[in-house]
């Protein structure tokens, strides 16, 4: 076994940026302590607010804690769809609902369809499972008039018909958006919002360059998903909510704007879309 590597080095600050999609607790933040470590670091170039995202009813009361003890938290509450199964044990659904309708709930992520882990994995949720849970988050974002934050993977096509058969609420969000430009115009033409992480900086992403180029700055968002998806150079070192600098100025540079001017866009767009005000 290899030595695990060390992680990146600060990048130069880039002020106002929010963190759309990050997992404090898989990045090993359990305590208040190490929470605030985490986000002072990122605060200290200039990440400023960090949505952390639940996959499991665990980790749903986790999230919920973790914006209770530090106020540049945001909690996102839902099953991971390879989880979807979770919905049907006793008791889940209904602490699920009480958790997201919790004022520190920003939005009901992440849920969605993962079809790559199928027949991998022996512990992921069945099609049916997940479609059914994908239902009942959708339904439960519009109950509670909250975003809804979309894991797809391998998935684009059921991912927007399920949109169509249960009805998008309001407030759509793509996490860690990984399609071509034109599965980008389909969202971007339905109005959803795309958040871009570390893997559009990857040296053989040109598809999903060609994507982030046509998201109109109005529909983007930029994210780490840390501890996963650390940008480039720095692939396979661990990731952490500090790290958005790189993937905002690459994403700048790939859009032919400022990186002064994306980090004001895409804040904008966070603080409207989670309902936060810093
Ligand atoms: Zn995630």
């Amino acid at each position: 076994m290899g030595k695990r590597k060390p992680p990146p080095p600060l990048p130069e600050p880039l002020p106002g940026l929010v963190d759309a999609h990050t997992h404090l607790d898989s990045c090993g933040a359990r305590t208040p302590e190490a929470v605030r470590e985490i986000v002072d670091r990122a605060a200290s170039v200039g990440v400023a607010r960090i949505v952390t995202v639940a996959c499991d009813i665990g980790e749903a009361r986790f999230v919920i804690d973790a914006a209770g003890w530090d106020t540049r938290v945001s909690a996102a509450v839902a099953l991971h769809p390879t989880s979807a199964h979770e919905l049907e044990a006793d008791g889940v659904a209904e602490e699920l609902e009480s958790l997201a309708a919790d004022p520190r709930c920003v939005a009901i992520g992440e849920t969605g369809l993962d079809w790559y882990w199928l027949g991998k994995r022996d512990d992921v949720a069945t099609p049916e499972q997940q479609h059914t849970s994908f239902g009942w988050h959708i339904d439960l974002a519009k109950r509670l008039g909250k975003p809804l934050m979309i894991h797809n993977r391998d998935a684009d096509a059921d991912v927007l018909a399920d949109l169509d058969r249960f009805g998008a609420p309001e407030v759509v969000i793509f996490h860690c958006f990984s399609g071509d430009a034109s599965m980008a115009r389909e969202c971007v033409d339905r109005g959803y919002v795309l958040s871009f992480s570390g893997t559009v900086t990857f040296n053989n992403a040109t598809d999903l360059q060609e994507a982030a180029r046509l998201v109109p700055d109005e529909q983007l968002l930029v994210e780490t998903d840390a501890p996963f998806l650390t940008p480039h150079p720095y692939r396979g070192t661990p990731n952490e909510s500090y790290c958005v600098p790189y993937t905002a100025r690459f994403l700048a540079d790939l859009r032919g704007m400022t990186p002064e001017h994306l980090a004001s866009a895409t804040t904008e767009n966070a603080r409207r879309v989670y309902g936060v005000t810093s």
